[in-house]
């Protein structure tokens, strides 16, 4: 036992032979001693006597410098591990200030609601009555609200809710803000891309209220891990502040696997148990089936695991692959446009892959049906263990399998697994959350929605099926386990996609480099404008507002005073619009496209609006927590999907034709006569023009729809490369082979390139031409799926060399024969994962890296 723990439990897995093989690296990472240091003399003394009671001795040292800082004034980043305890370090200068002075205030923000409640309970467990803490966010009902912006000193909550109610209603929290002392930002490396963007013109637009009632507060922010922690909290607050990422904490050793699923050589489309790809096959019998499932014997076969999703993409699409023709339009679209309508139940998160090799490829078996495996050993053995998955269906159907599995062997345990995910009951997460801490569930399933550091100890091991985005989750949510001192064991757990299968075969990449840098841009003029249109809203801005606001507010305010959204007069900017700017902080484009029942009018869910024309097309089978429906009518105005119950025996699957265009170069790179790199604007126009039927059973095409929606526009940053015929000759590229090459390589570039920015790869999109009208050459494009950009492709670039190494080796990496989802296939490919050479792609990579290296 103790720090043991971990290797103890590994090594009753790998006793498991098909288990030991799964295992590519397994990475001992030591225990580290705790530096305790003396509570500062300022901290009030009753809540010294709280925590000492709660078992709190003594800070450690990454502790008492935060709140040192802050209690001195000065805005502080505490980036330090999972379960080091960030929370004292702002909860001793917060606290203390409430206590000594009645009139003082803290806000206090969390990305998720679920997260504000944990620390709420946290606060109220120390019972300082002169403390009134209360949350303040969409589950508070309204006759509370008028109590807590009276009365509350210490409100918490999300930036939603500041941007939505806060902010806009400043009025009635007058007295509050005029007393504001502190604003705690928590998790504040969930604040990147286009909504890291929006948050911090949110905190600029909270200084600027504050300063009208005369505050001026201190940022205390908590972070992970993070490369330039400063860099990052200073862009979203606007300030300069302390950093402190010294981890003073124990913590017990950790062994942390990489973990492969076996690949399945099936042709998929031939045989009709494994047609709906590598899911379904753990159903039954066959490759994956049954025997092979059970951990060291123990359980008989984890059944159904996702079946419908990974049934798609079975035979070949009719590539427009001529030369010239673009190829390859690949969107930054969650839902999956090419992975098949099935996964975009979701909505809103990634799912789990395509799940099945297009063209009859060969699939790897899911991370999610590993990992609920694994789950399901580690119950039956006592193990508490924690599964992290990236979509709310996977979550569900980890717990299900899991439980499932139990059953058969001991049904008490069944009963002591669950899922956890954003999306249920205020009251459900609440008891689901007691009973993980008490014990009493063994194993959860959980979406991200528990990563964001709702307390929980005890645990003995984590899952991770798949990796969750960035190294920073991936620390964070391996850190989860450990009871206190002792060991504990993580396993990340491969999807069949391009970067997991780069990670686990590059354990230096994992474990040898640092977290990648929190990347959004706070300038970019579609997150600037409406932001500023809802500054003006609050209070007219002023010449003095616009350093706040940064230098690109100028051009921006000017804009809005064209189109008639500000007026100008001499003393400031002022809305002018009835109401006030209805702006979604996480929206990607566009009000969210509902999906409605026909008949009942029961609202099922939402699709972004980027993604609707591709996910809830009229014809779209539209899967729903298990139940499937066909879309009637998609109307764009009214921003409505009608759908109605039906089962079809076929899966949808969204065809498109894409054009991009170069607005304007930024940054230029011409490496030689034969290849150049770039950075600018571009603009991306795709058009859904049909979609496709397949059987379930088998992946038999039953033919093309056409449909009639109208282009989407999506003016946004890019990074692409331009190379010459005379080095496409040196790679040994046919012209033939040119768009199957360049389209391979743009996938695997895009699966990538979330080794260097935080993003994943539905944030962005690509385009791969063997001839582009505005280069006059073959072009690979990869772009920011959001209107203005995100600061992705910018990293690209920066970048550049690193990611097209890891590219390639990523591609040459895979064992498969001629590609599959682990390299150059993409679930959301919009034109079928047609055409694509691996090989060739390979090939071309290398050369261009030897260009670049260069003599
Ligand atoms: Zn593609
Ligand atoms: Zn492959």
């Amino acid at each position: 036992m103790g720090d043991d723990r971990g290797s103890e439990i590994l090594s009753r897995l790998r006793a498991d032979r098909r288990r030991d093989r799964c295992v590519t690296h397994v990475e001992r990472v030591p225990a580290r001693a705790g530096t305790a240091v003396d509570w500062p003399e300022w901290a009030d003394p009753l809540l010294l006597g709280r925590l000492r009671s709660a078992g709190v001795t003594a800070p450690w040292s990454h502790q008492a410098a935060a709140a040192g800082a802050a209690f001195a004034g000065r805005s502080v980043v505490l980036a330090t591990g999972t379960a080091s305890g960030k929370s004292l370090g702002y909860l001793l200068p917060v606290l203390t200030t409430l206590l000594a002075d009645p009139s003082a205030r803290a806000l206090y923000l969390a990305p998720t609601k679920a997260l504000a409640h944990d620390q709420l309970r946290a606060v109220r467990s120390l019972a300082l009555t002169a403390v009134r803490a209360a949350s303040y966010d969409g589950d508070t009902p309204a006759g509370e609200r008028e109590w807590v912006r009276a009365h509350a000193t210490f409100v918490l909550t999300n930036p939603d809710m500041l941007h939505r109610g806060i902010l806009p209603g400043h009025r009635r929290f007058g007295p509050f803000l005029r007393g504001l002392r502190y604003v705690v930002i928590d998790e504040c490396h969930g604040y990147r891309g286009v909504f890291g963007a929006h948050v911090a013109q949110v905190l600029r637009r909270l200084r600027r209220v504050c300063a009208r009632y005369g505050s001026d507060p201190v940022f205390v922010l908590a972070s992970a891990t993070v490369a330039d922690p400063g860099v990052a909290a200073a862009r979203l607050t606007g300030l300069d502040v302390d950093v402190v990422d010294e981890d003073g904490s124990p913590r017990g050793a950790t062994d942390f696997v990489l973990y492969e699923p076996p690949l399945f050589l099936t042709a998929g489309r031939r045989q009709p148990d494994a047609a709906a790809g590598g899911r379904l096959a753990a159903a039954g019998p066959g490759p994956g089936g049954a025997g092979r499932l059970t951990g060291a014997g123990k359980l008989a076969g984890v059944a159904g695991v996702a079946g419908v999703a990974g049934a798609v993409g079975m035979a070949g699409v009719a590539g427009v692959a001529g030369r010239g023709a673009s190829v390859g339009g690949d969107h930054p679209t969650r839902a999956g446009a090419g992975g098949g309508v099935a996964t975009a139940a979701e909505g809103t998160e990634g799912d789990d892959g395509p799940g099945a090799g297009e063209n009859g490829a060969p699939v790897r078996r899911s991370a999610t049906a590993e990992s609920a495996d694994l789950l399901a050993d580690l119950v039956a053995d006592g193990v508490r263990t924690l599964v992290f998955v990236r979509s709310r269906r996977a979550a569900e159907v980890v717990a299900n399998s899991a439980r499932r599995a139990l059953g058969l062997v001991a049904p008490e345990l069944g009963e002591r697994v669950a899922a956890y995910r954003a999306g249920y009951l205020a009251e459900e997460r609440r008891d689901l959350e007691a009973r993980l801490r008490s014990g009493d569930l063994l194993g959860v399933a959980a979406t991200s929605a528990l990563e964001l550091g709702v307390d929980i100890s005890g645990l003995d091991a984590t899952v991770i099926a798949g990796y969750p985005g960035t190294l920073a989750s991936l620390r964070q949510q391996a850190g989860r386990a450990g009871r206190s001192g002792q060991g504990a064991l993580a396993v990340l757990v491969a999807r069949d996609d391009p970067l997991d299968t780069y990670l686990v075969h590059h354990p230096e990449a994992v474990f040898g480099r640092p977290v990648e840098a929190t990347v959004f841009d706070p300038d970019n003029p579609y997150v600037l404008g409406p932001q500023l249109e809802c500054a003006a809203a609050e209070l007219p801005i002023t010449e003095s507002d616009l350093e706040l606001f940064g230098a690109a507010s100028r051009p921006v305010l000017d804009d809005l005073v064209r189109r008639g959204r500000l007026r100008r007069r001499p003393a400031g900017w002022y809305w002018t619009q009835r109401g006030r700017p209805d702006v979604d902080i996480r929206g990607v484009g566009g009000p969210p496209v509902r999906i409605v029942e026909s008949g009942t009018g029961r609202l099922l869910g939402t699709v972004d609006a980027a993604t609707s024309h591709s996910t809830v097309h009229p014809g779209a089978v539209y899967l729903h927590q298990g139940v499937s429906f066909v879309v009637e009518e998609l109307d764009l105005e009214e921003s409505v999907a009608f759908v109605v119950h039906a089962a079809p025996d076929w899966t949808t699957t969204a065809r498109d034709h894409t054009d991009i265009r170069i607005v304007g170069q930024t940054r230029a790179r011409v490496v030689d006569r034969d290849l150049a790199v770039y950075f600018g604007t571009v603009e991306v126009t795709s058009q859904v023009v049909g979609y496709q039927r397949r059987l379930i059973t088998t992946g038999e095409v039953l033919g093309d729809v056409p449909l009639d929606l109208p282009p989407r526009h999506l003016r946004t940053r890019g990074v692409w490369y331009v190379v010459s015929d005379r080095l496409l000759e040196d790679a040994g590229v046919e012209p033939a082979d040119v768009p199957g090459a360049v389209h391979a390589a743009e996938h695997a570039a895009i699966g990538l390139l979330p080794l260097f920015a935080t993003c994943d790869r539905w944030d962005i999109g690509g385009v791969s031409t063997a001839l582009h009208p505005d280069t006059e050459q073959t072009t690979v494009f990869v772009y920011d799926g959001h209107p203005g950009g995100a600061g992705f492709a910018e990293r690209g670039y920066g970048r550049f060399g690193t990611w097209l190494t890891a590219t390639r080796d990523a591609v040459s990496a895979c064992e498969c024969p001629a590609g599959c989802p682990s390299c150059v296939q993409s679930p959301k490919c919009g034109n079928g994962n047609e055409p694509l050479d691996k090989a060739a792609a390979v090939r071309l990579l290398t050369t261009i890296l030897g260009r670049l290296d260069g003599p």
